[in-house]
């Protein structure tokens, strides 16, 4: 048999829930408060005095009702406690967060707990509901997020055209391969004479070409066409979806909106022309590269009959 406690070790309990570092708030059934400890004073702006015999949801009109009142069945029916994590509810009860250091996040992140308590009879006529401050861990974990996500992006992306790096879209591309079950295309093309625009004009012009070139596929390709740098001045596109004569068109938009740029660099005027070749995924292929040898063929047969056009790879 459990010993009686005695009037003061129930102050001391008082007491400690008073100044304890959690949101302590005791419900009845019908959700009105019945305890509400210091933090909640605190952090609501809400004497307990004010608090008491108040209704949980006029105090927190953010709270949906029919779902805390299930949960609140729940936990009295089955007797067992329930939780929400910030990760899934960001808050139960909307708190301004002011801890002075982070000062990040607009409101605080909680856990919380909603427990059953047993009267002496063993009845459940009560639930507790523990709040605890997470703002921190949520703040340095969403921080952390975020930085891993712009380091994986930064590790995919070409610094100089923004587009992937040969690396990350061979990747796409093999995953592409994996999965496809429609037909889909790859474009590979090369800037003409490129040397001799670095000759002529110096390597930074050269390098303004690569960027406009970049920036022209970029506004001729649809949200699912996968575009990289492949080598200094070779790109690659991979065209999901597209039927040949679809790359065709794109190849030859793609070529005459090149002709068509003048790139302007330190006051002189660049012309530039681009030689594209297309692999179509219209016959069994050995593995993803090979599509890349076939477009790569295709290429070259361009650049063999006088640059600035379009091929095909025929077997
Ligand atoms: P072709 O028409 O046969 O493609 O001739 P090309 O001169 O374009 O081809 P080649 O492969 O001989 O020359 C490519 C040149 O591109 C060589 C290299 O110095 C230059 N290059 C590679 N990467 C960069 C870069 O990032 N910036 C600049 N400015 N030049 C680059
Ligand atoms: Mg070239
Ligand atoms: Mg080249």
């Amino acid at each position: 048999m459990p010993r009686r406690m005695d009037f003061s070790e129930l102050h001391w309990l008082l007491a400690v829930v008073q100044s304890i570092d959690v949101g302590i708030v005791v419900l009845d059934l019908e959700c009105q408060v019945q305890v509400w400890n210091s933090f909640m004073e605190n952090r609501s702006g809400v004497a307990s005095k004010q608090a008491i015999d108040c209704s949980f949801f006029e105090l927190f009109p953010e709270v949906e009702r029919p779902w805390f009142t299930r949960k609140v069945g729940r936990v009295v029916a089955l007797g067992t406690p329930a939780f929400t994590i910030w990760k899934q509810r960001p808050y139960l009860v909307h708190f301004k967060n002011y801890q002075p250091i982070t000062g990040q996040g607009e409101f605080m992140y909680q856990n919380t707990t909603l427990l059953p308590l047993r009267s002496s009879n063993g009845e459940i006529h009560h639930v507790c509901l523990v709040i605890y401050d997470l703002t921190d861990v949520a703040i340095n974990n969403l921080g952390l997020q975020k930085a891993n996500h712009q380091l994986q992006q930064l590790s995919r992306t070409d610094h100089l055209t923004q587009l992937y790096n040969r690396g990350h879209w061979e990747q796409r591309l093999q995953h592409e391969y994996a999965r496809h079950d429609t037909a889909f295309a790859l474009l590979m093309l090369d800037i003409d004479h490129f040397k001799s625009i670095n000759d002529r004009y110096g390597h930074q012009a050269g390098d303004a070409v690569i960027k406009r070139l970049s920036e022209l596929i970029h506004v001729h390709l649809r949200d699912s066409d996968v575009a990289g740098r492949y080598g200094g001045e070779e790109f690659a596109i991979l065209l999901p979806h597209t039927e040949l004569s679809g790359a065709q068109s794109l190849a030859e938009r793609l070529r005459q909106a090149a002709e068509n740029q003048a790139v302007l660099h330190n006051g002189q005027v660049i012309a530039f022309t681009i030689s594209l070749g297309i692999a179509c995924l219209d016959r069994p292929a050995r593995d993803h590269r090979c599509l890349i040898e076939w477009a790569d063929q295709a290429l070259y047969a361009s650049k063999h009959a006088g640059r600035n056009r379009v091929s095909t790879y025929t077997p």
